[in-house]
């Protein structure tokens, strides 16, 4: 498995595409949680703010989307 870490810390632009989809439910992921084990998980704004507490633990990088909620 390749690690990608990709890091834009001012940028205005969102990351995620609309090809990455919530692993709950498969709409648009706002949230790419990359754990610590090295996985990743995609949630939508919905299911990032159902998980991302009991997620935090487990992550090592957490980018956050939401604020992009605008061209659904
Ligand atoms: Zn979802």
């Amino acid at each position: 498995m390749t690690v990608t870490t990709l890091e834009r810390p001012s940028s205005s632009e969102a990351t995620l595409t609309a090809a990455d989809r919530c692993d709950q439910c498969s709409a648009r992921a706002r949230v790419r949680v990359t754990l610590k084990s090295g996985g990743q998980l995609f949630f939508c704004a919905h299911h990032a703010a159902k998980h991302l507490t009991a997620i935090y633990s487990k992550a090592s990088h957490i980018l956050d989307e939401r604020h992009f909620l605008l061209d659904d």
